[in-house]
C-alpha cells in the first residue's frame, strides 16, 4: 500500500496505559475489551493483540464473522459474540470456539444440534434485558431460558449479562436500578446459576461511576481507547488514573491561495471572506469521515494553532482560514484533525460537539475510513 496522504495513527502506548488504568479499577474483575466496530476504528487485531499481552481475559464482538477474523489472527481467549446469531453462522461459532451470548430461544435448539453433531458442550451467555429496552429476555422470562438452556443436549449455562443505558450518567438512579434488577434476577434464579456463571453488566460508564457494578467481569470499550463515557468535561482524574487518547487523524496542506475581500468559498457559497484572505485547501473530506456537518464550524490544527473550517466539507476537500498566521503556512504543512500538535488539542469530544453525535461515532467513522499506522508512543 502506498503512503496515503490522510493517515490515522494509534499510539500502542496509550492503548496499554488506558488498558491498565481500567485494570486498576476492576479489583478482581475479569476484563473483556470490546473490540467490535474494528475496535472503535482501532483496528480490532492489533488492540486485541495489545489487551492478550496486557492480560485481557476475553473479547467482546457483534458477529461471529469477527470472531473468525481474531482466531486466524491467533487470539486464543473467549472470543463473545454479542449481538448477531442467526442460523448460517453458528458453524462460525462452533468452528472458532466463540462464545455464544443468546437473546431469546430462537436460536438455541440450533445451537444445541450444531453443538451435539460435533460433540461439543457449549458455553452460552444468556443476555437480560434489565432496563436497555433493546435486546435480550425480560427478567421475568429469564428462568424459563436458563431452564431450557440446561436441558438442551451440548449446551451449558456460563453466564448472564445486561447492559447500562445510562451508565455514562453520574449519579444516574436509572443505573441503580439496572442494576439492582439485574442482582435481583440472579437471587432469584438462585441454584439454577451455577457457582461458576460469570455475571457481567459493567460497561466504561459502570466501571469509572459505578465501580460497585464490576461484578465478575467489566465490558469496556470506549475507555480504552480513551475517552470518558460521558464526553467533556469529565471527572477530574490526575496522573496515572488519566486515560489517554489513542487516535490522531492527520492530513497534509496541498495548496494554499490568498483570495480578495468578497470571495465565496466551495459548495453552496456558504461562507464569502470578508477581508483579504488566505486559505488553506486540505485533501479531506465526507469521504473520509470529515462530516459535512463540520462545515463552517469545526477547527483544525496548522502550525501550532487553531484554524476554522470555512465554506462546505466536500467529498474530497476542506478548505480552512490560516489568514495572519505569525508562521507562514506552506503546502505540504502537517494538518492535525484530530489529537495535538504544539501545545493544541482537538480532541474526539470536541469534534463530537461540532458533528452533533459522540466520541464514539468520531472514532469509528475517522478509524474505519483511513489507513491506520501503528505507532509506539
Ligand atoms: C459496546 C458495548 C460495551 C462497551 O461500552 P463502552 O461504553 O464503550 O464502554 C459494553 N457492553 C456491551 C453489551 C456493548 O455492546
Amino acid at each position: 500500500m502506498s503512503a496515503s496522504i490522510n493517515r490515522v495513527e494509534i499510539s500502542r502506548a496509550a492503548l496499554r496505559h488506558n488498558f491498565r488504568v481500567c485494570r486498576s479499577k476492576a479489583g478482581t474483575a475479569r476484563i473483556m475489551p470490546m473490540v467490535k466496530a474494528d475496535g472503535y476504528g482501532h483496528g480490532m487485531v492489533e488492540c486485541a493483540r495489545i489487551f492478550e499481552a496486557e492480560g485481557a481475559q476475553a473479547f467482546g464482538v457483534a458477529e461471529p464473522s469477527e470472531g473468525a477474523v481474531l482466531r486466524r489472527a491467533g487470539i486464543s481467549r473467549p472470543v463473545f459474540v454479542l449481538v448477531g446469531l442467526v442460523p448460517e453462522n453458528l458453524a462460525d461459532v462452533l468452528d472458532h470456539d466463540l462464545t455464544p451470548v443468546v437473546a431469546d430461544s430462537s436460536i438455541l435448539e440450533e445451537l444445541s444440534r450444531a453443538a451435539v453433531s460435533r460433540g461439543r458442550e457449549v458455553g452460552v451467555h444468556l443476555k437480560v434485558d434489565a432496563g436497555m429496552g433493546r435486546q435480550g429476555v425480560l427478567p421475568g422470562q429469564a428462568g424459563g431460558l436458563v431452564g431450557r438452556i440446561q436441558e438442551l443436549p451440548g449446551l451449558f449455562l456460563a453466564g448472564i449479562m445486561a447492559h447500562f443505558p445510562m451508565a455514562d450518567e453520574y449519579d444516574s438512579p436509572n443505573t441503580r436500578q439496572v442494576f439492582a434488577r439485574f442482582q435481583e434476577l440472579t437471587r432469584t434464579l438462585g441454584d439454577a446459576v451455577p457457582q461458576d456463571c460469570i455475571l457481567h453488566i459493567a460497561n466504561s460508564g459502570g466501571l469509572f461511576h459505578f465501580n460497585e457494578t464490576c461484578l465478575d467481569m467489566i465490558r469496556p470499550g470506549i475507555s480504552l481507547y480513551g475517552c470518558y463515557p460521558e464526553g467533556e468535561p469529565h471527572q477530574v482524574e490526575t496522573g496515572a488514573e488519566t486515560l489517554r487518547p489513542v487516535m490522531r487523524f492527520l492530513t497534509r496542506v496541498i495548496q494554499v491561495r490568498e483570495l480578495p475581500a468578497g470571495s465565496a468559498l466551495g459548495y453552496g457559497r456558504t461562507f464569502v471572506t470578508s477581508r483579504p484572505s488566505t486559505i488553506a485547501v486540505l485533501p479531506v473530506g465526507y469521504e473520509d469521515g470529515y462530516l459535512r456537518r463540520l462545515s463552517n464550524r469545526g477547527e483544525v490544527l496548522v502550525r501550532g494553532r487553531r484554524a476554522r473550517i470555512v465554506g462546505r466539507v466536500s467529498m474530497n476537500l476542506t478548505l480552512v482560514d490560516v489568514t495572519g498566521f505569525a508562521e507562514r503556512v506552506r503546502p505540504g504543512d502537517e494538518v492535525v484533525l484530530l489529537g495535538s500538535q504544539g501545545r493544541e488539542t482537538i480532541s474526539a469530544d470536541e469534534i463530537a460537539g461540532w458533528m452533533e453525535t459522540i466520541s464514539y461515532e468520531v472514532l469509528c467513522l475517522f478509524g474505519n475510513l483511513n489507513n491506520r499506522y501503528y505507532v509506539e508512543e
